[in-house]
């Protein structure tokens, strides 16, 4: 039986070379999305193409509701989870803290924040022997902006960032004894669209001199980090975070 993992915002950027990258290890894959269905169909049709399985399941992972509906959905067509990957993340328009409205903060802390809590809460809930669950992982995808702060582009992001951390530290010891290992994976300045929604497309190639690699990663070196942490290879390895910035 192969094993089941799940990915939030699986349909583009990082979350779909994660999402590609499970299916050749042999993971049965399901591909959260928002809005942007084509491209989540897109990935799932990749991986089925290439003798995979995969479901793609809307949510707004910041909403319950829809949570508890894209989980059930997960178990009715794949089955139990054994792997999370909360990777949903949103940033928005550079700008400054003293110009952020509250709507805007309430946006990217709940997405960032409480769909990532919310998804780990009905991930817990499946793997954990107390609910009668047979352990698993989680991978939270945070960002160096936890350790940076961005500042002047969005400190709201990286704060978000921040309090993934701490919850990727404190989850990581409550469940351990139950034999579920928490991990983040901070990548840098990765070449996606996400850098657009943020008013600026070609933010990496006005970054990249500055980073110590000199580049711009790519989605498949931080799915390859994302992956390692899954691996028995990682067994030992929980409360950690691997850094994928080119050496920022
Ligand atoms: P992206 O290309 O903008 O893709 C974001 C994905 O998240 C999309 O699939 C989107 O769904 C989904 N999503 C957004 N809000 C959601 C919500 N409320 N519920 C469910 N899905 C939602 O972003 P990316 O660059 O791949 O980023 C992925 C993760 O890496 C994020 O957590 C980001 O903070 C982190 N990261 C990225 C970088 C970078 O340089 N790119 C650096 C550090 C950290 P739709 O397709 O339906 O819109």
């Amino acid at each position: 039986m192969s094993k089941i993992m799940l990915v939030t915002g699986g349909g583009r950027g990082i979350g779909a070379a994660v999402a590609r990258l499970a299916a050749r290890r042999g993971y049965a894959v399901g591909v959260n999305y928002r809005s942007d269905a084509d491209a989540a169909n897109a990935v799932v049709a990749d991986i089925v193409r290439g003798g995979g399985r995969a479901v793609a399941l809307q949510a707004d992972v910041s909403q319950e509701d829809q949570v508890l509906r894209m989980y059930g959905e997960l178990d009715r067509q794949l089955g139990r989870i054994d792997a999370l990957v909360n990777n949903a993340g949103i940033l928005e328009r550079q700008m400054r803290v003293d110009e952020m409205s509250a709507e805007r903060l309430l946006r990217v802390l709940s997405t960032n924040v409480i769909g990532a809590f919310l998804c780990a809460r009905e991930a817990v809930r499946r793997m954990s022997p107390r609910h009668g669950g047979q352990g698993g992982a989680i991978v939270n995808v945070s960002s160096a902006a936890a350790r940076l702060g961005s500042p002047n582009e969005y400190v709201d992001y990286a704060a978000s960032k921040g309090a993934l951390d701490t919850m990727t530290i404190g989850l990581s010891k409550e469940v351990a004894p139950e034999g579920i290992r928490v991990n983040g994976v901070r990548p840098g300045t990765i070449y996606t669209d996400m850098h657009a929604s943020g008013g600026e497309p070609g933010r990496v190639d006005r970054l990249k001199d500055a980073i110590p690699l000199r580049r711009g990663g790519t989605v498949d070196e931080v799915a390859g980090a994302v992956m390692w942490l899954f691996s028995d290879e990682a067994g030992y390895t929980s409360g950690s975070f691997i850094d994928v910035s080119g050496g920022s």
